[in-house]
């Protein structure tokens, strides 16, 4: 059976670059980067490297780079650092309801642990009100914590006027950049950003390791304690084959930056064009223009997102749905419904995310394979039935 993967916004596979880069370090150079002798010295050169990869894609210091265990550890040690360091001057955040469930469920477990969180809204492109940010800061607030791009509808936020309201208040601002990385240019110091999370495997390094940008200065208690590795803000022996790797896909994503947009977005455009030209009542879900180059979310109405993502599975579509499995029922997701969009809409939805090795055929398999299922799922659909019977 042909495979087509359009996941990329929930994994990527391993650059065979990156893969290359690593192999080294777990036979023969395989010295623990602390340590004083040559086997430590070679490693650390490799790790000291990985970083200023990692910060010249973001054009930061490498000394303001971290490593971490994944996206998920990186927004944990955002939030809750900079909430338990700053704890005594105040407990407010604010947030937005359309994060990612790293940000909210961490914002959650504070919000029981007696910090106050503003959940803002957003408007039916996925956007929040800046004046409603202005006028939700107060004293008491320590920590602005607003994704960089969503991932399920690849809408982008105004990171640099929520950082600039940010400076002008003196709170601390993080981003989760994590579907941003490597798709949109993120140049640090032009944003006023404090802190800002990436994740390996959402740009083609393995699971399981990520960074965090903190601009030098910026108080935040580290969560886990032990050796002085990551100037203290870390502990724990480096994963070097990892680190590496990560800092690997950091070079090529910046080598490659410019020719990886511009196929994406050809790729992108060309499979929202042949959706809507070949298939009625579809709608995209996301800001039409402010948007990653890589994601498509339309909802195809009628039918419910989780059926037609079995339906393109059997085809070897590899999608995703705007619902999440949460115990046995299908729940649309909290962005489209926080988008004020009507939860059968939302229930319609599918996420094709796009990758640079994803070719036009592909997109163009795709098309061809999609308006059968639907109009398949339709016949069968009694809202569609209703629909027809209704129709003059
Ligand atoms: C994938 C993702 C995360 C979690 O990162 P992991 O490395 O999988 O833990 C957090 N935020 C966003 C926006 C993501 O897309």
């Amino acid at each position: 059976m042909r495979r087509v993967y359009l996941d990329h916004n929930a994994t990527t596979p391993v650059h065979s670059e990156v893969l290359e880069a690593m192999m080294p370090f777990f036979q023969d150079q395989f010295g623990n980067a602390s340590s004083i002798h040559w086997a430590g010295r070679e490693v650390k050169k490799y790790v000291d490297e990985a970083r200023e990869n990692v910060a010249a894609l973001l054009n930061a210091g490498p000394n303001e780079i971290i490593f971490t265990g994944g996206g998920t550890e990186s927004d944990n040690m955002a939030i809750k650092g900079v909430s338990f360091a700053a704890r005594e001057k105040g407990q407010h955040i604010i947030t937005t309801q359309v994060e990612h469930h790293a940000v909210l469920h961490t914002c959650q477990f504070l919000e029981k642990m007696g910090y106050e969180i503003t959940y803002l809204p957003v408007d039916s492109e996925g956007l929040i009100d800046l004046t409603e940010l202005r006028r939700s800061i107060k004293d008491q607030t320590i920590l602005i914590t607003i994704m960089f791009a969503n991932n399920e509808t690849g809408t982008i936020f105004p990171v640099q006027k929520i950082g600039e309201m940010a400076r002008e208040k003196g709170v601390i601002f993080h981003t989760d950049a994590i579907q941003a990385a490597g798709k949109v240019p993120i140049d640090l110091k032009q944003l006023p950003v404090d802190i800002l999370s990436l994740s390996g495997h959402k740009l083609y390094a393995p699971k399981g390791i990520g960074a965090q940008y903190i601009r030098s200065g910026t108080p935040m208690t580290s969560l886990i304690h032990g050796g002085a590795q990551e100037r203290n803000r870390r502990a724990g022996t480096e994963n070097v084959p990892y680190i590496v790797g990560l800092g690997k896909a950091n070079e090529i994503a910046r080598r490659d930056f410019q020719k990886r947009h511009d196929h994406l977005l050809a790729l992108r455009d060309r499979l929202h064009q042949g959706i809507i030209h070949r298939i009625p009542h579809v709608k995209l879900n996301g800001h039409p223009t402010e948007r990653l180059p890589n994601t498509v979310n339309m909802s195809f109405l009628y039918i419910e997102g989780e059926s037609l993502l079995l339906n393109l599975d059997l085809e070897g579509i590899a999608v995703s749905s705007g619902s999440a499995c949460t115990s046995g029922s299908l729940e649309p997701s909290h962005v489209l419904l926080a988008m004020a969009i009507p939860p059968e809409i939302a229930q319609s939805a599918i996420r094709f995310s796009l990758g640079w090795s994803n070719t036009l055929e592909e997109v163009d398999y795709t098309v061809e394979v999609l308006p059968g299922i639907v109009q398949r799922l339709r016949d069968m659909s009694p809202l569609y039935q209703k629909r027809v019977a209704m129709a003059p």
